[in-house]
């Protein structure tokens, strides 16, 4: 017998574990989480956080969204994207990055009510872990999890208290493994893996120095060292990472998977960043050094029954792009909605289906993109001449001969700019961050084909209400007090949501009844003038893609479950039809 019970049991308290726990618990369900040490991240290791990222806090509340940008670095110090031979040495280039360019810029500041920041993981986590366990979540440390059985009722999850060492059970409805890239819960449902793990070594040097006279006059997150003899693995040069400015600061540096991982101690530490910063007489303040290895594997079923796995448990990829934390958070966002509706008893069993049909997708792409992203600094170091052996003399001259006059000069000068814009596929890629569409039984097209990209679709963010697609963010206005809303604002939080203009009151009206009838909690927005939202700029007309009397279905992760033109005979008929498909009914 068990001696807790639970409705869902989350392994972790990573940004995927803390995520879903915070998640479940506002929206009232009975949660646990566990994690095997004894506190949160005790490294940076995520930082990049994007705007999707930022929604999901958002959606949570704007007191936790706040929060997270009091701890952050802001975006506008995150983007002077710099290579060079070494951070007091001579610069080789530069990328606006992160939306810093003003026209990424501007596609950022249209797309969303939230700003991309760099928020280590060091903070990210007690945020998510401390929201979830002020809304009820229990929240248990130096907490193992061992093995799990599962029958046509439940999941009996075995775990041991890592300070008494004593084994016992917890009794839930539903498993959650966000227990990372070595997940036990993956490895137990026997989750099939693509890709391989171990492609690259890696290690960490996280220091504390003032670097500000290299760096506070270029701002950004990264500095990429580019050195002959800095080629050996890994990331394939040194990266020099701040972590906060100017002072504290995370060196990624390679090592030769092929060989055992060296140990890290503070007089190699020092001399790497000597060399990476380019001073001689550096004294850093060592405060860890870990190695880890790149990754190139992805899930492609992330469920098996009642157990779910989520987070680098099923994605498991190097941080080029900086999508870990964020698509771990996002698959958080996808499930925990889905698990509360048919914990509550609003859903059938089968709408849990779903979270493959929609997060398996996005698994392999973050995963192949990422892998990509660091095949694409190859170009550089060819134009640098840094390929081809390790005659250090030789490299050096051939970098050298990008400063010559003449043609050849010329072409390598040109050759090099056009490789350190084309990373823009992983400084600046909006596209990959914003454009996730589902398709799944959880979205009701009727048919509607898709809006084909119109640009670069991992560049470029396409807003559009077709059914899966995130619903797009335009501001609209409260009529009684002017102030400014997002779309975003009037959905998610546990809600389907329905938007409508003037003469789709109907809509709003058959939500009632029907969300009634199936129990659900739901939401209608009238948006015109002298409705309770105004749309004065006429932002929301143009993103809509509908009549004035049609209507948005928008489920509780701010994904468009259905979408009608216009009014019809039948509104409850309709809505009735659709959710009952949308919750597996
Ligand atoms: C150098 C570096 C830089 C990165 N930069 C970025 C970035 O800029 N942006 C970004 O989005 N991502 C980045 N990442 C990736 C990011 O760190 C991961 O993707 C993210 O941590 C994954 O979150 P998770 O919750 O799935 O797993 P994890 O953070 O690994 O958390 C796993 C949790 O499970 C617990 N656990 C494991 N096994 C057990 C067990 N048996 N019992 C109980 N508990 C267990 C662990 O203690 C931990 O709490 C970076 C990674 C590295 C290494």
């Amino acid at each position: 017998m068990a001696e807790i019970t639970t409705d869902v049991l989350v392994i972790g308290t990573g940004p995927a574990g803390s995520a879903t726990a915070a998640l479940l618990a506002t929206y009232g369900v009975d949660v646990m989480v566990v994690n095997r040490y004894r506190w949160l991240a005790n490294t940076p290791r995520a930082h990049i956080t994007n705007q999707r990222t930022m929604e999901v806090l958002r959606d949570l509340g704007q007191d936790v969204e706040a929060e997270a940008y009091l701890h952050a670095t802001e975006q506008d110090l995150m983007g002077e994207n710099v290579f060079c031979e070494s951070l007091a040495g001579e610069e080789i280039g530069r990328m606006k990055s992160w939306g810093k360019h003003p026209l990424s810029r501007a596609e950022h500041m249209l797309s969303s009510p939230s700003h991309m920041n760099d928020l280590p993981q060091t903070f990210m986590e007690p945020i998510l872990f401390t929201t979830a366990c002020k809304r009820g979540a229990q929240g248990r440390m130096s907490t193992e999890y061992l093995s799990h059985v599962q029958d046509a009722d439940g999941v009996t999850t075995t775990l041991r208290d890592r300070l008494s060492g004593r084994e016992f059970e917890v009794r839930s409805k539903y498993l959650v493994g966000a227990d990372g890239g070595n997940s036990l819960v993956a490895e137990h449902i026997d989750a099939p893996i693509e890709g391989k793990m171990g492609v690259g070594g890696s290690m960490n040097i996280l220091f504390r120095a003032d670097l500000s006279k290299y760096v506070a006059h270029r701002p950004s997150v990264l500095y990429w060292v580019m050195q002959p003899g800095a080629d050996v693995g890994g990331i394939g040069m040194g990266l020099v990472r701040m972590i906060r400015p100017w002072n504290e600061w995370l060196i990624v540096w390679g090592y030769d998977i092929n060989e055992p991982a060296p140990e890290v101690d503070a007089a190699m530490a020092t001399n790497v960043a000597r060399q990476l910063v380019g001073d001689p007489e550096l004294e850093i303040e060592l405060l860890s050094a870990n190695t880890w290895t790149v990754n190139d594997a992805y899930a492609t079923n992330l469920q098996k029954g009642r157990v779910f796995i989520m987070g680098d448990a099923a994605h498991r990829h190097p941080p080029s792009n900086g999508l870990g934390s964020n698509t771990s958070i996002q698959d958080g966002f996808n499930l925990a909605w889905k698990l509360a509706a048919v914990v509550k008893g609003q859903a059938g069993a089968a709408l849990l289906d779903s979270y493959t049909v929609e997060r398996a997708p996005v698994a392999k792409q973050i995963v192949t993109r990422a892998n990509q992203s660091i095949g694409e600094f190859g170009p550089i170091f060819e134009a640098l001449g840094m390929t081809g052996g390790d005659d250090i003399e030789k490299i050096k001259a051939s970098m050298d001969a990008r400063c010559d006059a003449g043609a050849a000069g010329e072409a390598q000068r040109e050759a090099l700019r056009q490789s350190i814009a084309f990373k823009k596929y992983e400084f600046d890629a909006h596209g990959v961050e914003m454009n996730q569409r589902y398709r799944s039984d959880a979205v009701v097209t009727d048919g509607q084909a898709e809006p084909a990209f119109e640009a670069d679709a991992e560049l470029h963010y396409q807003p559009t209400t077709w059914p899966g697609a995130r619903l797009p963010h335009v501001w609209v206005f409260e009529h009684d007090t002017g102030a400014q809303v997002s779309t975003l604002d009037l959905c998610g939080q546990g809600r389907f949501t329905l938007l409508t203009g003037i003469g789709g009151e109907a809509w709003a009206e058959a939500l009632e009844t029907v969300g009634a009838e199936l129990g659900l909690d739901s939401a209608g927005h009238v948006i015109g003038p002298r409705q309770p939202y105004v749309d004065h700029v006429g932002d929301w007309a143009r993103a809509r893609e509908i009549s004035d009397t049609g209507c948005i279905l928008v489920r509780p992760d701010q994904h468009v479950a259905w979408r009608s033109d216009a009014i019809v005979d039948d509104p409850a008929g309709e809505l009735r039809r659709v959710l009952s498909q949308v919750l597996a009914r």
